[in-house]
């Protein structure tokens, strides 16, 4: 009979192998494994396994000598196709989708450094990644120096001869800070190591890190990539800039015969152009500690990424908007978007991000904590929700919440105050977004003159004296 697959066609579909046993037609009627298809989406390859051409061809994957799906483990076709059009879209050669953004950055570095060795990294850095850098690497014996990214001595002073990469974030959060990436690509590069670059905020559309000389950039695929805040993925990308042949010694995981594979040197087999670096990523790191990406969040991300330039130049214009709008409220004390004139990034972004400083900012209340609890409830449109890059706009207090780890100190150093709110911009109408802000702010002003009037008349209400107190500190 003609073997028919189970596909849609308009011809019905009958059993595509001679008929066995029930038990055995129940795992194996209706599929032939790796025929072809011809979906107008990337289907999502819901299989854990793939069945292997023959015995050679097996031996061939295993041993790094022939390309082809293994174990869902360290690939899956979905996956495949969301690496690809991720690498494109960051102009490298070759990108690695792992479970989460913390996944990617923790992949990649570890592909570079390990015990013994040294990473120097900018101290305003997403919270995970701190965690990560300062606490779990500690354990691990990778010892990390934290620099303020604006200072390019401190960035030069920290190389060390075991130093092994150079870290940081294309746009900073939660003050929207723009990092100075070709200098700090040219610092990493005297000290001969590559730059990583942590592009989440800025997305491939508004900044390339490799324009401006990274190596490598990794991503929170779940924020703007995915960009609907219903799925977690990370990516690294190799931008296939960084020779890691020219000082062979120092980078024995690629130039070394590779233990895993007799006979195979990752240096001399992929070079640049085929990722030595994400081969060792995903067939040593991935494969042992297995943060692997599952199909179904591989597709979500896909399909996210087929509108990411329509989304990032709304939430972005929507947020300059926003921007302008605080900035002229008096009940706001200071806004830090980069894309104001008089920001102290502001050059920094007309030349790394001329299409704009992105939607994640923040402002700062005068009246601490207590204002920005009263002002976070009043919000109508905006969420109360510890994420960015949704398509919903998001608010989040990060004194008390995702910054609440640091102290007082660092704080000040990240520059920021217990009044500061973030907000994230989404997709809706600027007008309402400014509206709901607008309401909220009015609301705020109202009761504090309410408050300080009380203050003023009673002179026995301590909360309200306090907050009295705390607004004069802050204003
Ligand atoms: C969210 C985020 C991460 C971590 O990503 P997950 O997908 O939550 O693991 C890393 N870097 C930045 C800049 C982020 O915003």
């Amino acid at each position: 009979m003609t073997s028919l697959s189970a596909s849609g066609s308009s011809a019905p579909s009958g059993p595509s192998t001679p008929s066995t046993n029930f038990a055995t037609d129940q795992v194996h009627a209706g599929l032939t494994a790796g025929e072809a298809q011809n979906p107008a989406v990337v289907p999502i390859y819901q299989t854990v396994a793939y069945e292997f051409a023959s015995f050679q061809s097996a031996k061939n994957i295993f041993s790094l000598r022939e390309v082809g799906n293994l174990y869902s483990r360290t690939g899956n076709p979905t996956q495949t196709a969301l690496e690809r059009r991720v690498a494109a879209l960051e102009d490298g050669v070759a990108a690695l989708a792992v479970s989460s953004g913390q996944a990617a950055t923790a992949v990649a570095l570890l592909t570079l450094a390990k015990a013994g060795e040294h990473i120097v990294a900018a101290r305003q850095l997403y919270g995970g990644t701190v965690d990560l850098l300062a606490d779990t690497f500690a354990d691990f014996g990778i010892d990390v120096t934290f620099v303020d990214q604006d200072d390019l001595e401190a960035w030069r002073a920290a190389a060390r001869p075991e130093t092994r990469a150079y870290f940081a974030e294309s746009i900073g959060n939660p003050i929207n800070s723009v990092l100075a990436v070709q200098d700090i690509a040219d610092i990493a590069h005297s000290a001969g190591v590559p730059l990583i670059i942590d592009n989440t905020i800025a997305t491939p559309y508004l900044q390339r890190p490799k324009d401006f000389g990274a190596d490598f950039v990794v991503h929170s695929a779940t924020k703007f990539l995915g960009g609907h805040g219903n799925s977690l993925a990370g990516i690294i990308v190799d931008l296939g800039t960084f020779d890691f042949g020219a000082e062979p010694e120092r980078w024995p995981q690629f130039t070394a015969p590779y233990p895993r594979v007799s006979d195979v040197t990752l240096w001399n087999a992929f070079g640049r152009e085929r990722s030595a670096f994400l081969v060792y990523a995903k067939t040593k790191l991935v494969h042992d500690l297995g943060p692997s990406l599952s199909p179904f969040n591989s597709f979500e991300i896909i399909q996210g990424i087929e509108t990411l330039d329509l989304r990032v130049q709304r939430q972005t214009a929507s947020a300059l908007a926003v921007a302008e709008f605080l900035g002229s409220h008096p009940a706001v004390t200071a806004v830090h978007y980069a894309g104001l004139e008089g920001n102290r990034w502001f050059a920094a972004g007309q030349k790394y991000l001329p299409k704009g400083t992105g939607s994640v900012f923040s402002l700062d209340l005068a009246g601490g904590e207590e204002a920005a609890e009263r002002f976070i409830d009043s919000l109508q449109v905006f969420r109360l929700v510890a994420n960015i890059g949704d398509a919903r706009s998001l608010v989040i207090h990060p004194p008390t919440m995702t910054h609440s780890h640091l102290s007082e100190e660092q704080l000040v150093e990240a520059g920021f105050s217990h009044g500061t709110v973030r907000l994230s911009i989404g997709l809706e109408d600027p007008a309402d977004l400014i509206a709901d802000l607008g309401r909220s702010l009015d609301l705020l002003t109202f009761e504090s003159l309410a408050d300080s009037a009380d203050t003023d008349s009673a002179g026995t209400d301590s909360a309200d004296t306090d907050s009295a107190q705390s607004y004069a500190t802050h204003a």
